[in-house]
């Protein structure tokens, strides 16, 4: 496997060519962002547990049945995924009140829904990732009736699965956000990654926050955070 010219450089990976036109390498930086790119930083570290836990998140979803981009970890920062042209649209399941659900529907955070909710944002920097729902999605040609049903119940196995995971961890899995992306025979696969950046991670005792919030709210201990969850992948 030959890396080759970087395709993309984005705020949290860069990805690059390989001599494999059907794959390409992700590259983890730790550079942090916020806010839609407004506030910037970076977490000492990040990028080695944002790679190692996606993977391991990848591996325990394909045993499960959900199809991933994930190929091989080449090094702590450097994984070889399956290139896949990207749906663009986050999809993001809540299982508990928090962050923007909170702000906008003016609920306090930490409420347990009955049922998890899902959305989309439309991914586009420079209009913000707005809200979109399936029928702005479908008028926009984002994606077929048939490719948003298969990702709306790809996105709830992933959420079940996960929940599961980070309960024998002694972590909540508050919300968090998915990508999908399509290979070139057409097959919709769960892509980008799934890391204390994209998920909202609490300790089930303490609540305390073991993610990106604590960059985001200025919280502190913020490296102490993404460690902690490592720390709990690693000994399961
Ligand atoms: P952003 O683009 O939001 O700044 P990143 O820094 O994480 O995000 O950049 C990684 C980019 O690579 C994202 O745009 C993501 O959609 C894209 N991506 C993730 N997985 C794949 C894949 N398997 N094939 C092609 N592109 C991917
Ligand atoms: N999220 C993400 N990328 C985004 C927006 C959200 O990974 O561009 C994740 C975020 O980490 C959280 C979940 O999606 O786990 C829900 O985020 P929310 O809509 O509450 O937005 P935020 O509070 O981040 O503005």
């Amino acid at each position: 496997m030959q890396k080759k010219e970087q395709l993309y450089e984005g705020k949290a990976k860069k990805v690059f060519a390989t001599d494999d036109a059907n794959l390409c390498i992700v590259d983890y930086k730790d550079d942090a962002t916020a806010f839609n790119g407004e506030k910037k930083g970076t977490i000492t570290g990040k990028g080695v547990i944002n790679n190692v836990m996606s993977n391991h998140m990848f591996q325990l979803l394909e045993k499960q049945g959900v199809p991933t981009h994930f190929v091989e970890q080449l090094s702590e920062r450097e994984t070889v995924v399956k290139k896949v042209s990207i749906v663009p649209l986050e999809v993001i399941i809540r299982n508990i009140s928090a962050g923007s659900f909170a702000k906008r529907y003016g609920v306090e955070e930490g409420i347990a829904f009955d049922q998890p909710t899902i959305e989309f944002s439309y991914k586009n920097d420079d209009l913000g990732d707005p809200l979109i729902n399936d029928y702005h999605a479908l008028a926009l040609k984002l994606a077929t009736r048939e490719e948003i049903e298969n990702i709306q119940s790809m996105a709830f196995k992933v959420n079940e699965v996960m929940k599961a995971y980070f309960d024998k961890l002694n972590v909540i899995l508050v919300d968090f956000k998915l990508e999908f992306g399509k290979t070139p025979d057409g097959k919709i696969i769960l892509a980008d990654e799934i890391s204390p950046d994209t998920c909202r991670l609490w300790d089930k005792d303490t609540k305390e926050k073991l993610d990106k919030d604590r960059f985001r709210r200025d919280m502190g201990g913020v490296e102490e955070a993404y460690q902690e969850i490592m720390r709990r992948l690693m000994a399961e």
